[in-house]
């Protein structure tokens, strides 16, 4: 008998009785982008190593152990890519920093790490991912909280919790960086091996580890909330009204920070469980955060932006493991062109617009909106191109009084309704 021939250790196959999980979650990830204005991009495989040595972080662990690098026949040092911010921000460097923003990417695919493979993780992964470029405002945290959010209601897992914080700016990440070089100077040698190493390289990450006793001596630790400077501490107190007033709920975990260099400010994840459940490794099914450095750092005018990557493999085990029953639709929602679109001015009636946008997608309908516009005559020409019906334009009395005005954008006519009665309005 001749010796059968196996995957290679940390993949797996993805067989057909799975397939209507998988075809389910690519539809979801479809209908949440165009629902929510985000355009399809697709980057390759490969990429040169230098992308992520210079982004990820030299001291991530990513880059320290996980890398596929090789050498090509023609001596280009390159990489199957380990996660996809750094290649759709390297293509919005090379072809879409020209665009007006924000501009608004989604892409899904295969990632690959060397790990060690165990349950909820392999070598070759897949992940749906949404980033957000040109928007350095909390509203757009929000809004990407708000769609993953969606994501895993949608997909009916119903257990899940979302945890927040803030890692600061350059400055005060910096100040708070030294005070924890502080804290654990007499505590190295009960660190494990790897915090030791951390300890050195990037400190930050030894609040992430999942050791006990690396968590029992992190339980006195300085806490970053408490080294922000002014305007960190704004974004990250706006974020968090966005989230009461829209009815996210949200856990704060200060000793979230991620894995990789180049977040700052606001990071999230999404877990699955209750909150205060002893930390599992694989129980992060979503997590992202703000990046308003790499842009410039990979060599792009500097842009503020945010985003965040769901593992798909560990969303289908636990749909599988909790016999959640789901199955494609037979039609794709929000394919039909938007005829309605919400221009928001000012920053209540951004917030005041989440609700309205659940409304709409509850319903099937599609609207459009950008959230990041400020400036009503442009809003109002872009619906002309892109030829709206009808233009729902909420300003700061409107969300106040909850009223808004509808707008007939053929014969320019316009009356102020209740919030409450839009639908209705919209179908007459
Ligand atoms: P973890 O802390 O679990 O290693 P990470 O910080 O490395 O996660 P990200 O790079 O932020 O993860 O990736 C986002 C999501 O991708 C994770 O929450 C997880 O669902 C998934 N993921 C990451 N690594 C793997 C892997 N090796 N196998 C399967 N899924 C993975
Ligand atoms: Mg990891």
């Amino acid at each position: 008998m001749t010796n059968k021939i196996q995957k290679v250790k940390g993949m797996i196959d993805v067989l057909p009785e799975d397939q209507d999980i998988w075809t389910r979650i690519y539809q979801l990830v479809f209908e949440l982008a165009n629902f929510y204005g985000f355009s399809q991009i697709i980057t390759p495989v490969i990429e040169k190593e230098e992308l992520f040595l210079r982004s990820s972080g030299r001291g991530s662990d990513i880059v320290q152990k996980q890398m596929y690098s090789f050498t090509t026949k023609g001596g280009e040092r390159v990489v199957l890519r380990p996660e996809f911010t750094p290649s759709l921000v390297r293509a919005y460097i090379e072809s879409l920093q020209v665009k007006p923003k924000p501009v608004k990417l989604y892409t899904q695919g295969p990632l690959f790490r060397y790990e060690n493979p165990q349950k909820g993780r392999y070598r070759e992964f897949n992940q749906f991912d949404f980033e957000i470029f040109g928007d350095a405002s909390p509203i757009a945290d929000a809004l990407l909280i708000q769609l993953f959010s969606q994501f895993l209601i949608d997909i009916k897992i119903k257990n899940f919790f979302i945890e927040i914080n803030s890692i600061g700016c350059r400055s005060c990440r910096e100040k708070y960086k030294t005070e924890l070089k502080k804290y654990y100077r007499y505590k190295i040698k009960s660190l494990c091996p790897s915090c030791q190493k951390r300890y050195k390289i990037n400190i930050l990450r030894i609040l992430d580890c999942k050791e006990e006793k690396c968590q029992r001596i992190r339980q006195f630790s300085p806490q970053i909330i408490d080294f922000l400077c002014d305007s960190c501490k704004e974004h990250f107190q706006k974020l968090i009204d966005v989230l009461d007033e829209i009815e996210v709920s949200y856990v704060i975990n200060p000793y979230l920070v991620r894995g990789l260099d180049y977040y700052s400010g606001p990071v999230f994840e999404f877990k699955l469980g209750d909150p205060g459940e002893k930390d599992k490794d694989d129980l992060t099914l979503i997590a992202g955060g703000r990046f308003d450095y790499l842009i410039s750092e990979l060599g792009g005018k500097d842009t503020p932006a945010v985003g965040g990557a769901g593992g798909i493999e560990r969303i289908v085990e636990i749909i599988k493991n909790n016999n959640i029953k789901i199955s494609p639709n037979s039609t794709n929602k929000f394919l039909s062109k938007p005829k309605t679109c919400l221009i928001p001015i000012g920053e209540l009636a951004k917030i005041k617009v989440f609700k309205i946008l659940k409304v709409f997608y509850n319903k099937n309908i599609r609207v459009y909106q950008n959230i990041s516009g400020s400036n009503l005559s442009a809003e109002l020409a872009r619906a002309n191109k892109m030829k709206i019906k009808y233009a729902l334009i909420i300003g700061q009395k409107e969300a106040m009084d909850e009223k808004i005005i509808l707008r007939d954008m053929e014969k320019g006519t316009q009356k102020i309704i209740n919030q409450k009665e839009i639908l209705k309005e919209i179908k007459k």
